[in-house]
């Protein structure tokens, strides 16, 4: 049983050659800026005839569609020097952030695990947070398919591999397999519950129908036990947002992202083993 948490495979990156870490870039930059495109593609505010696939990259200033070249990872924005070629408008930053995030990321995660499926796992996890956190905190809007292709990711990495399965299965004396199962369970219902709770006082919903899901996808990957811990991790992040981001007219928190703040705080929490004097993670 390999576990997310324990194992660590290399200590440097001389276990690389220089081809795959080449490699190995161009895929983390091209997750990058897939990620980024698919943010814009899902987003909302989009017309319905524009799909993950259809129609190729275009500006969104004066819709023209862009060169093969300058879809290229961090060599298209260097190109055309940040600026549309045919408009002239500034090209966001935010595509750039992302290919460098990613990059970054993934570098990190082949730095901790090497050339192995817990890899693979947790850098998709990634891939599937990161749209699903730009989605909700500039949108309102975790699209079920994300949140679908989570939960399967989730189930399938603890259901196989026992990636993330920790010592709270032993305590719950639940099976390896069902793990991610009982924690998908408890994480959409304990938030539908809450909100339930809420609607009977205050005749309105206070939580999203999306954020039952994420919770419930959170819970496939972590488990049962992880999920008061993040909600408590996200609320705090929550009261920060509320506190800082928000203009005063629309005091509408998002939820998701916070929860997947949560989640990556309660990981580097577990993985570092910080707190292991305070708490009993
Ligand atoms: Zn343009």
């Amino acid at each position: 049983m390999i576990s997310v948490y324990s194992f660590t495979h290399i200590n440097s990156l001389d276990s690389f050659t220089s081809i795959e870490l080449i490699l190995f870039s161009i895929i983390f930059l091209s997750f990058g800026s897939f990620a980024s495109s698919l943010i814009f593609r899902l987003s909302p505010n989009n017309s319905k005839n524009i799909n993950i696939v259809f129609p190729r990259s275009f500006c969104p200033n004066c819709k023209n569609t862009l060169k093969i070249l300058y879809l290229i990872p961090l060599v298209g924005y260097l190109i055309q020097k940040g600026r549309c070629q045919k408009c002239n408008k500034k090209i966001s930053l935010f595509y750039l952030f992302s290919e460098i995030l990613f990059l970054l990321t993934g570098m990190v995660i082949i730095f901790l695990y090497g050339k192995t499926v817990i890899s693979f796992f947790v850098f998709f996890i990634f891939f599937l947070f990161f749209i699903l956190f730009f989605l909700d905190l500039r949108f309102y809007y975790l699209p079920f398919s994300i949140n679908i292709m989570l939960i399967m990711v989730g189930l399938s990495s603890n259901y196989f591999f026992n990636i993330f399965v920790d010592e709270s299965a032993y305590l719950l004396s639940i099976s390896k397999g069902l793990f991610g199962f009982y924690g998908l369970v408890l994480g959409y219902f304990s938030l539908w519950l809450i909100n339930f709770i809420f609607k009977i006082f205050s005749k309105k919903d206070g939580i999203g129908g999306g954020d039952f899901i994420l919770f419930g996808s959170i819970g496939s990957i972590f488990g049962p036990i992880s999920l008061p811990i993040i909600l408590f991790i996200g609320s705090l992040f929550g009261c920060l947002m509320y506190i800082f981001l928000k203009n005063a007219s629309k005091k509408e928190i998002p939820l998701g992202s916070c929860l997947i703040l949560g989640s990556f705080a309660y990981f580097v929490i577990k993985k570092f083993e910080l707190f292991n004097h305070l708490l009993v993670l």
